[in-house]
């Protein structure tokens, strides 16, 4: 998506071989009319979603946006730690590896909000390594729900996610694909 490029060339900082910083448009302050366009783009890519999914934190806007431009079907977001409310007793549980922080997180979604049978598209704002979304392909697993597909606002390519993803049987949609990165420039790809 050109206008996602063209903000990321702008505004983008490449920290190191691995992490894009996009704070200032996605990922802490949220440029609205670039997410309105993005989420609208990936909306186009699927039919027959039922709900999103994501995970707190950065996946929730992009997921809302989403969802926005799918009849406005419902949002859940996977949360990263347990409460009285939320635990093992009535969650669908699984782990994460955090790609940004390099830990593992536990995440939880109540087994009320996900459905057997019903259509989820996994919505996250970066696809990396895939850890992220393989969790949440694993909750909706746990409920029996289809899954329709992965949305993701940017791709590193060169990190293997997509490639792991499509081999548990899942298609793979980015408003953005980043090929490298190069002296702390930002190639995309084809
Ligand atoms: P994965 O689980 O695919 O390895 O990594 C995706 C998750 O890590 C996303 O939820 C995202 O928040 C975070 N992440 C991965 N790479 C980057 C990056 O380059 N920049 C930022 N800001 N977050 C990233």
């Amino acid at each position: 998506m050109k206008l996602l490029k063209d903000r990321i060339i702008k505004d983008g900082i490449v920290i190191n071989n691995e992490i894009l910083k996009v704070d200032s448009f996605v990922n802490h302050q949220i440029d609205m009319e670039l997410l309105n366009k993005v989420c609208e783009y990936l909306a186009s890519k699927f039919d027959k979603v039922d709900k999103v999914i994501t995970i707190e934190t950065s996946g929730i806007a992009f997921a809302i946006g989403v969802a926005f431009h799918l009849n406005n079907v419902p949002v859940v977001f996977a949360k990263k730690s347990k409460s009285l409310i939320l635990n093992e007793s009535n969650a669908f549980v699984s782990e994460v590896k955090s790609f940004t922080r390099k830990i593992n997180n536990t995440i939880y979604i109540d087994k009320s909000y996900i459905k057997e049978n019903e259509n989820c598209l996994i919505v996250d704002d970066f696809l990396a390594e895939g850890n992220a979304a393989l969790g949440l392909i694993d909750l909706c697993k746990k409920a029996k729900a289809n899954i329709v597909g992965f949305a993701t606002v940017i791709e590193k390519e060169f990190q293997g996610g997509r490639k792991r993803i499509n081999e548990v049987g899942v298609k793979v949609e980015a408003a953005a694909i980043i090929k490298e990165f190069i002296n702390n420039k930002v190639i995309f790809a084809e």
